[in-house]
């Protein structure tokens, strides 16, 4: 056996980064030994997600030397996972992923503790998340990202000044994969843009119109759209397309082939199909294993303050060559999320109810089925039915009572949001001000009322 003090040590490339000064850390960088303790002992981090990235961040964070690490994901393992969800096997397949990640981390990397929670994002009650120092996101949906945007940014708190208050800001790093792009982005809510603050970067889906998959089809996936959406109720009348059955997929595929050979145009595969109908873009291995690096590096500068971080924004593009920018990005200071929150006032003799009516009018919200948090506290709850029941007598209560009588402070709202008609959850900071109340006129005394 190989004598153990001659083995190079698994933290030799992060002391470099952690045992040494330099011209790029952060003003309170203090290098040294006791940081890298604290860091594998203080630490903990949640990665959102199981999936591609997930597997790759999960990794990628045990080996920086994060020691207290936790997962979230809902999904169970497919076999069309094991491309590139390295860290599943045949035999994982129908088990859930965040388990098997977690279990196949510890067993390869001595020392780390992984804590996986196989349950959606928005089982978790938002203190769960509150618990985390950091929060790495390997997500490939816009509306998930969105939630856990809404939740961190909920901890955020504001001085009378506007300006954040530090102990309150919950920094994410944000990875994204599409085919041979990707980002990586670091969100320190209240200082860089939040998610909600540049959510115009996501542009909208493309749909292809239908005139032109019925005259002038151009590309493959012209053709395929013409066979799923409009061939196939030509010919199956009310009949509903179901994405899952192969005999569908069979079906739209030599549909698609036909009308390809009609106009001359190559490309048209089965999976292509697959892909083009079920809107999946290819997801490729090693673009994943790039994006996770740079979030786990930025997540371990955000921890130790080794080096300046990502500001605020990196672009990555492999499909023709390689191509990598980092773009900076500016808060919107009228944002719903992370700004300082909706100003709201009211009179103080509004109930509970007639407040919830008022968040579904509300030009700005647009809030439907609100549920309503101050300081922690539930002060109504449509669901679970359980919390529904306990919290229901408030309706009728002032709101001012509820809140303990104060002239303002923050009040949390999670409801529903439609916007281009469609219909998401969302959660909402507001700025409650009760009009002509003298009284605790401070926010900050406001938790001792
Ligand atoms: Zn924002």
């Amino acid at each position: 056996m190989a004598d153990v003090s001659t083995q190079p040590s698994r933290s030799r490339d992060l002391d470099k980064l952690l045992l040494r000064a330099g011209n790029l850390v952060d003003p309170n960088f203090e290098p040294g030994q006791e940081l890298r303790d604290d860091l594998q002992t203080y630490v903990k981090v949640l990665v959102v997600g199981a999936g591609g990235l997930g597997c790759e961040l999960l990794k990628d964070l045990a080996l920086s030397g994060f020691r207290n690490l936790e997962v979230i994901d809902m999904d169970r393992i497919e076999v069309s996972n094991l491309n590139r969800q390295f860290l599943f096997r045949l035999e994982d397949v129908g088990k859930p992923k965040a388990e098997v990640a977690a279990k196949r981390v510890m067993e390869r990397i001595s020392d780390v503790n992984i804590v996986p929670h196989f349950c959606r994002i928005e089982d978790k009650d938002i203190e769960f998340y509150n618990d985390f120092n950091i929060i790495a996101l390997g997500l490939d949906s816009i509306e998930a990202r969105s939630y856990i945007n809404s939740v961190a940014c909920s901890f955020l708190e504001y001085d009378s000044d506007d300006n954040p208050r530090q102990e309150t800001i919950k920094p994410m790093v944000d990875g994204g994969t599409e085919g041979f792009k990707g980002h990586a982005r670091v969100i320190v809510p209240g200082v860089t843009p939040c998610f909600e603050c540049t959510i115009w970067l996501f542009p909208p889906q493309v749909k292809f119109p239908l005139c032109t998959l019925a005259e002038t089809p151009r590309t493959a996936a012209h053709c395929i759209e013409y066979a799923h959406l409009i061939k196939w109720n030509e010919v199956h009348g009310g009949k509903a397309f179901d994405p899952d059955e192969p005999e569908h997929m069979k079906w739209v595929h030599n549909e698609a082939v036909k009308r390809a050979e009609l106009f001359g145009i190559p490309g048209v595969t089965y999976s292509l199909t697959q892909g083009v109908v079920k809107n999946i873009i290819p997801a490729i291995a090693s673009t994943n294993a790039i994006i996770s690096a740079a979030c786990a590096l930025e997540t371990l500068k955000i921890a130790s303050g080794c080096s300046k971080t990502l500001s605020n924004y990196l672009t990555y593009n492999g499909a023709e060559g390689l191509h990598t920018k980092v773009t900076e990005f500016v808060k919107d200071n009228d944002c719903l999320i992370c700004g300082p929150g909706v100003l709201i006032e009211l009179d103080p003799s509004i109930t509970l109810q007639k407040f919830i009516d008022l968040l579904e009018g509300h030009d700005k919200l647009q809030l439907s089925k609100a549920s309503v948090t101050h300081r922690g506290k539930n002060l109504y709850m449509q669901a679970p039915p359980v919390l529904e029941e306990m919290t229901r007598s408030n309706l009728t209560l002032l709101l001012f009572n509820l809140m303990g009588k104060v002239s303002k402070d923050i009040v949390h709202v999670t409801g529903t949001t439609s916007k281009n008609d469609q219909k998401s959850s969302c959660l909402r900071k507001l700025r409650v001000a009760f009009k002509g109340v003298d009284g605790v006129t401070d926010m900050d005394t406001a938790g001792g009322a």
